[in-house]
């Protein structure tokens, strides 16, 4: 009678860890990296990373950041999310940018960096969070964001960083030179949302 009930119990067991796997990112490759780097995307390959930048402008939009990346030949708009400020999106709105609605990798951080580029979901938020502080409004719905994230992808805490922490992926292990997302973001206070 016990081995009716556990070996259905065994199966699930075994399949949800199966599940569990499957979820998993793999690991990048050389070609991975070609398809990124030539297209300027990859397709889903899962999420690893939650990366969070900030504008460095006063203003923006999802419009005006693909239009300014495309020119830079960033294949458009290099971000998954945008949260405005209320200068060009209204504040505390979130948009979703043609990368993740089409679930493809995006190019925010640096050439060095790609294994971040494929794997890692960017979020931009409008303003200079070096000199000013995000609005309520932002910080209230990137932490809602990253939470819903968090869950649906299994991103694990470490994996939440600012752009300023993304390291390259060669051998000298250097961080890139920037600021973003600005020191009057705390990424300490956002690592361990629920
Ligand atoms: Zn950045």
């Amino acid at each position: 009678m016990k081995a009716v009930i556990l070996i259905p119990v065994a199966l699930l067991l075994f399949s949800t860890s199966l599940l569990a796997v499957n979820s998993t990112p793999v690991n990048y490759s050389w070609s991975d990296y070609d398809d990124w780097y030539y297209k300027k995307s990859a397709s889903y390959k899962g999420w690893k990373y939650i990366i969070i930048h900030h504008s460095a402008t006063k203003a923006g939009s999802v419009k005006a950041f693909h239009k300014f990346h495309t020119r830079q030949g960033y294949g458009g708009i290099a971000y998954h999310f945008v949260i405005g400020n209320g200068n060009g999106m209204d504040d505390g709105e979130v948009k979703e940018t043609f990368r993740w609605k089409e679930k493809i990798s995006g190019t925010h951080v640096s050439v060095n960096s790609w294994e971040h580029n494929i794997f890692g979901i960017g979020i931009c938020l409008v303003g200079n969070l070096e000199n000013n502080p995000p609005t309520r409004a932002q910080l209230a719905a990137l932490k809602k964001l990253i939470v819903k994230l968090k869950k649906n992808h299994k991103i694990a805490d470490k994996n939440i960083i600012g752009h300023k922490h993304v390291k390259y992926d060669d051998a000298s292990n250097k961080k890139e030179q920037t600021v973003c997302p600005g020191k009057k973001l705390e990424l300490n206070k956002l690592k361990h949302l629920h």
